[in-house]
């Protein structure tokens, strides 16, 4: 078979090290010759963030971010980057944060230089999110991929370990839906195979030692790797059910796709064999259902969907929501039938082996 994509690659500067945070930041600021920085962190992550511009003047420390970005959020954060006449964006915090800065940089065309503190991964795509009226709309636009993205697994040593294994099966969930993605190439694949590598690496080294920093250093290059393979392979059929599973009934986000993701491979693997063969190689197995499982037995990772405040009869509606939004590119159609089926297998935590033979 002959080699033919077209594959988009987007213009970033990464620097990575543990310990460099405020150095690189510092540097950074010097770079980009700016003079009016805002400094944007959830009021959680306020230690982290004076500890990383230790050593750089900000104009502004804005702290009102909240999950999803509400419209109202945005707007007050956008006014408030216009009156102190901000000519750079530093988030330094989680998704929610990183979304903030993005809603700033939508409109205004300031540059973002994040710092992440999860492994998300929203700082490695041009996608924004906003929520109006309980609605969430996202949308691409280059304007809002951060310039720079700076990394320091230090910095996540405070994530909880929870936490940090629900985000991390995030990235891990960005893996494998590029593998599947509408854009999917070999370029973004082999991205998304090094990061299940590196997560399924790194997860359970946090999990064994919460404070050491080798697993962070993997799960923040894994979570990184996946975010640029998601960018670049667009949403599958695992991020559109999370989507609509968030959005309608206000789940929390990590978890739900930490809990959706092994029913999502199970159904897909049996219908794109090559793309198995790559997840299994890439968790160093011969069977990519039993090689996320496997990670997810050593995390003690999110099993049911009704733990996070799912229940059985929201599954027809959901059904409802689902099914039109399904990409073309899916390797195994979705019907009323076989969706309903995997809902309810998410929502009960049941094997995800039942749902191979659908
Ligand atoms: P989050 O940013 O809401 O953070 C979760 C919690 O962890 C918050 O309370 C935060 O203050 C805290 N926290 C963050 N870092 C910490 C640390 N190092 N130590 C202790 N506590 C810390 O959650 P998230 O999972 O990082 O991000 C989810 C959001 O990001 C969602 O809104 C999602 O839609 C968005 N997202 C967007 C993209 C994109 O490409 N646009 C990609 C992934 C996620």
């Amino acid at each position: 078979m002959s080699l033919t994509f077209e594959h988009v690659t987007l213009g970033q500067r990464v620097l990575f090290g543990t310990g460099k945070a405020a150095d690189n930041l510092a540097a950074e600021v010097r770079r980009f010759g700016a003079q009016r920085v805002m400094v944007i962190a959830s009021e959680s992550e306020a230690a982290i963030a004076g500890q990383v511009t230790a050593g750089i003047e900000a104009a502004l420390n804005y702290d009102d971010v909240a999950p999803h970005v509400p419209i109202e959020k945005a707007e007050k954060a956008r006014t408030a980057a216009a009156e102190h006449g901000i000519d750079l964006l530093v988030c330094v915090g989680g998704g929610s944060t990183t979304g903030l800065a993005k809603a700033i940089a939508l409109t205004t065309g300031l540059p973002i230089v994040a710092v992440p503190t999860t492994y998300a991964g929203s700082e490695a795509t041009n996608v924004w999110g906003l929520t109006e009226a309980a609605r969430k709309t996202t949308g691409v636009d280059d304007k809002v991929l951060p310039a720079t993205v700076i990394y320091d697994a230090s910095l996540t040593l405070s994530l909880p370990v929870e936490l940090s294994v629900a985000s991390g099966l995030n990235g891990m969930a960005h893996c494998i839906d590029s593998m599947w993605g509408p854009r999917v190439d070999p370029i973004n694949q082999a991205l998304a195979a090094e990061g299940i590598r590196a997560l399924n690496q790194g997860l359970p080294g946090i999990v064994q030692d919460p404070q050491g920093l080798q697993g962070r250093e993997q799960a923040l290059y894994g979570a990184y790797l996946s975010a640029v393979a998601f960018a670049s392979a667009g949403s599958g059929m695992h991020h559109k059910i999370c989507h609509v599973l968030g959005g309608t009934w206000n789940m929390p986000h990590a978890q739900t796709h930490a809990t959706v993701l092994p029913y999502v491979l199970a159904f897909n693997a049996p219908a794109a064999p090559d793309a198995a063969e790559r997840i299994a190689a890439a968790f160093g197995t011969t069977d990519a259902v039993d090689g996320l499982n496997r990670l997810r037995e050593q995390l003690d990772a999110p099993k049911a969907l009704k733990d996070y405040g799912f229940a059985e009869e929201n599954i027809a509606e959901a059904v409802d929501l689902i099914l039109p939004v399904i990409p073309a590119s899916n390797p195994r159609p979705g019907t009323k039938e076989n969706l309903a089926a995997l809902l309810r297998a998410a929502t009960a935590g049941d094997d995800p082996k039942t749902l191979t033979d659908l």
